[in-house]
């Protein structure tokens, strides 16, 4: 499950919401990897500061909601009726939403009875030491909800298992059939004798009315290595060897593939149609067995029976007595995501590199932007490093990844403009590893420095641009000094990255004298330093003006074109700074 939002609207509910964050943090730090348990606490802007900020809170529990995320609003439950009525008409999938009164005195399970909103109430109240406010019958009667199994088990039919619990409601009694080691402490109404029957197997429900069919996930379907193969045609034949054996669909714990097979899309594609995870191995080598089921041997530690089925040869199937892990299979593909935290404020990072970061085991970067990467959650490793050593990082990344981790490189801003990703790649290239190749890897892009800036001056990039980093450690400083004689000369706006620092003093004043031979000095200048970080300041004077002086390390520096103006709106308005669209 995602984590929950808990949204406050004032000062007064805040320490109660800490209480609930600091209940999901210590729990996270017992969590499997990729659960994410990073729980934020969302606060109305300008009332009160927390992890994130919202401007109004209907729309902000509209999109929480719409977005499938759990929701503790610590305020009247109905106000948070009132905000999420027009969502409830459509019923769907609906995540747990719980009102907590502020000074944590009651829990009220309000929405997702069958996404486990009680379990979440009882878990809360826990924390606060207080009573959970259940309402749902069965609950109450039964102690748990009997239609929302735990992690590894599927309820085969929805409608069906509302029918049942209305006849236990109703007065009957049940039958267990199969071991459900979480129905034991249930106080549920049980006869051996009795018409109806909960059973729990991975056998296919065949329509009968008066059982409760749940799924152990205890199965896994190995497919043989076959490049030609489409996604479809994969689920199609894993469909049919389970069929043939009448094992239910939602008895699927895991896909698993040959490790050689592991950069294969349709195989990806194949585990995301059939909603389970796909997992690799290598085949062991038993005589007399088709290459899936030898995966299956040196993959599935548990005790197991290969299921026999010549019909299907290029799937094998093993049943387990109980639902199995994926995790403990084998191992899956590792990932290598390089992802860029914008200027630095949370808002400004792209909800991708937040799902990235969420779901990492491991997270690289320079030890300043992994601690604006956070808050993280307790489990997930971090490699903090100097910022100098980048080509050794991005090839630790790879180690860890291909060891089947999940990996999160962090830069600043965006990824690729100078930073992280072009060393990745070039260590890639480098390799020629076939076990970094098989990396899932990917560039989840940010906003950069300069666009940041930019966006606080006004426009200033409104027309051709160039950003330039004025860096000669990398490349000669005559590159440099060539790129901005054109680049004045082209009357490009320019913004440079990297200005100046204490081992580079005199490369801006070089610089500014090569613009200084093209531009006038009423051209306009934008300084953005520690932009959308605490403490950030924004610039605006021409180039006559300007000293290298006024610039830090932790400058963009934006020189305009001949065409970049700036005004003031009204008496008291802001100034702004763009460069219009047209030219003449
Ligand atoms: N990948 C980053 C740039 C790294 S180079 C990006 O896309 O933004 C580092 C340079 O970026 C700094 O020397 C500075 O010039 C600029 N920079 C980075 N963050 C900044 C910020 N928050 N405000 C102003 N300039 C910043």
């Amino acid at each position: 499950m995602n984590a929950p939002a808990i949204v406050i609207l004032g000062t007064g509910a805040l320490a109660t919401a800490r209480r609930i964050q600091a209940s999901y943090v210590e729990r996270g730090a017992h969590a499997a990897a990729g659960v994410a348990t990073d729980c934020q606490v969302h606060a109305l802007q300008g009332r009160v500061d927390a992890d994130v900020s919202y401007g109004e809170l209907g729309a902000h529990l509209r999109e929480l909601y719409a977005r499938g995320t759990p929701i503790v609003a610590l305020c009247a439950a109905g106000i948070v009726i009132r905000c999420l009525a027009p969502l409830l008409s459509n019923k769907g999938a609906e995540p747990p939403v719980l009102a907590v009164a502020e000074d944590g005195s009651a829990v009220v399970p309000l929405l997702g009875g069958l996404a486990g909103v009680n379990v979440m109430a009882r878990d809360i109240a826990a924390a606060l030491a207080v009573q959970p406010a259940i309402t749902t019958s069965g609950e109450l009667r039964f102690g748990t909800c009997v239609l929302n199994p735990p992690d590894g088990y599927a309820l085969a039919d929805l409608g069906q298992g509302k029918r049942f619990v209305s006849d236990l409601l109703a007065g009957e009694s049940t039958r267990i059939e199969g071991d459900a080691p979480w129905l034991e402490d249930a106080q549920l109404p049980r006869s051996a004798s009795a018409r109806l029957a909960i059973r729990v197997t991975p056998r296919a429900w065949d329509g009968r009315e008066d059982e409760l069919v749940i799924h152990p996930r205890s199965v896994v379907a190995a497919v043989a290595s076959d490049d030609a193969d489409a996604a479809d045609a994969i689920v199609a034949r894993v469909r049919a060897a389970l069929n043939a054996q009448g094992l239910a669909m939602l008895s699927l714990a895991a896909l698993l593939a040959p490790s050689t097979s592991m950069a294969d899309p349709a195989l990806a594609q194949a585990a995301r149609l059939l909603e389970v995870p796909l997992r690799f191995a290598d085949a062991g080598a038993e005589p007399g067995e088709s290459s899936a089921a030898r995966l299956l041997h040196t993959a599935l530690r548990v005790p197991h029976e290969t299921l026999r089925d010549d019909a299907h040869p290029n799937v094998a199937l093993a049943l387990s007595p109980l639902a199995i892990d994926p995790a403990t299979l084998g191992r899956a593909r590792g990932r290598l995501t390089v992802i860029g935290l914008g200027p630095g404020r949370a808002e400004l990072m792209v909800p991708a590199a937040r799902t990235a970061l969420n779901e990492a085991t491991d997270i690289l970067g320079y030890d300043t932007y992994v601690k604006m990467a956070g808050p993280l959650r307790a489990g997930q490793r971090v490699h903090g490093t100097d910022n100098r050593e980048e080509m050794q990082r991005a090839r630790h990344a790879f180690e860890l990844a291909s060891e089947g981790r999940s990996v999160v490189m962090v830069s600043s801003g965006d990824p690729g403009v100078f930073a992280m990703a072009a060393a990745v790649l070039e260590a890639l290239e480098a390799s020629r590893n076939d076990a970094w190749a098989a990396v899932e890897l990917s560039i989840v892009p940010g906003v950069s420095a300069a666009l940041a800036t930019a966006a606080q001056a006004g426009a200033p990039l409104g027309h051709d641009f160039c950003m330039l980093s004025l860096s000669d450690n990398l490349k000669p400083w005559t590159i440099i000094e060539t790129r901005l004689r054109h680049a004045a000369q082209a009357d490009l706006v320019m913004a440079f990255y990297n200005p100046i620092s204490r081992a580079r003093p005199w490369q801006l004043d070089k610089a500014l004298d090569i613009v200084r031979e093209y531009r006038v000095p009423s051209t306009q200048v934008v300084l953005g330093r520690d932009i959308g970080r605490p403490g950030g300041t924004l610039r605006t004077l021409t180039l006559g003006e300007l000293r290298s002086a006024d610039v830090d390390m932790r400058t963009m520096v934006i020189v305009g074109s001949s065409l970049t103006r700036r005004f003031a709106c009204g008496h008291h308005g802001a100034q702004w700074v763009y460069t219009p669209r047209w030219y003449e």
